[in-house]
């Protein structure tokens, strides 16, 4: 995580974050995706995947009335679903569902390494070759990053990859992240390396954060992330005031799983931010063992708990 208060506001405050119309677009677009492969291979056409946008959003608005209000009238709702559309478009232009299967989708996984830290997340989808050989695939509808931020966007898919190596022996063969809109693929084969080098990393991002709850000091770190930041009033480098913590005499986390075993926010990547704000997940320099050409990020959610 770049910012400590982030990560403060986030998961131990635990302030709400209203969806915005990009989270929601992100949102309808995965569902449209994931129902798109309900349907036997043959039928899985633009079209097809198209017909799905505005059924799939009147089930997530109709139970979420936080996702009504983001678009109040019909020209938002017509500009919204548009948007969608391009993405869903987009997706096509970088590979033919009616040839392929997948294994899995909305996948939950988890796993608890020697240290005790649990890490657990949904995979967007798994492909599986006859083989054996593993795809992890990551639908975004951000923006490909820049390319100082492409091992950002790798670490969440290295984190997949550890999770997935860990709980069933096989290291992925390809991660891959698809961006929808730009019409981008981005491909990653880890190793074992690579692998344990992002478990010393979690590691040590988790020792930095226990570090920082029992010193109840989450210190702000600026950035130009700051602009997507949606605790930016809260926070003493823009002027705002902190609230005070919740429960001082909290347990320390190691001792009380519970404040964030339910909380699947820690570490996720917001879909509100663009994807090239590696906020969230990504490694800090500033943290000892992380390094300073790693960070990460993520559109699913990808959680650390210990
Ligand atoms: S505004 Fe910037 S420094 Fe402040 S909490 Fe948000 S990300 Fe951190």
């Amino acid at each position: 995580m770049t910012c400590p208060l982030l990560y403060r506001f986030r998961v131990i405050d635990k302030i709400p974050e209203p969806p915005t119309t990009a989270t929601a677009r992100g949102t309808l677009v995965h569902a449209v995706l994931e129902r798109l492969f309900d349907a036997p291979a043959p039928g899985r056409t633009p079209q097809a995947a198209r017909d799905l946008i505005a059924p799939e959003w009147d089930k997530l608005s109709a139970d979420a009335a936080d996702l009504a209000e983001l678009v109040p009238d019909d020209a938002a709702l017509a500009q919204f679903l548009q948007d969608a559309t391009a993405a869903v478009d987009g997706y096509f232009t970088l590979e033919d569902p009616r040839r392929l299967e997948p294994a899995e989708r909305e996948s939950y996984v988890e796993t608890t390494l020697d240290s005790g830290l649990r890490l657990r997340g949904y995979i967007d989808r798994l492909d599986l070759s006859a083989a054996g050989d593993i795809r992890i695939v990551d639908y975004k509808t951000g923006k490909v990053p820049r390319e100082a931020y492409e091992a950002s966007a790798l670490f969440q898919m290295k984190f997949y990859a550890l999770v997935i190596w860990r709980t069933r022996g096989v290291i992925p063969r390809v991660l891959q992240l698809m961006y929808l809109t730009d019409g981008e693929v981005l491909r990653y084969s880890p190793d074992e390396a690579d692998l344990r080098a992002t478990q010393r990393k979690l590691e040590a991002l988790w020792a930095a954060i226990e570090k920082s709850r029992a010193a109840g000091h989450w210190r702000p770190r600026p950035s130009r992330l700051c602009d997507w930041c949606r605790h930016k009033a809260l926070c003493p480098e823009f002027g705002g005031t902190l609230p005070p913590l919740p429960g001082q005499q909290a347990p320390a986390l190691a001792t009380d799983p519970a404040p964030l075993a339910t909380d699947p926010a820690i570490l996720a990547t917001d879909p509100a931010i663009p994807a090239t704000d590696p906020a969230i997940l990504a490694t800090d320099p500033a943290i000892p063992g992380t390094a300073p050409t790693d960070p990460a990020t993520k559109e699913s959610e990808v959680a650390l708990t210990a």
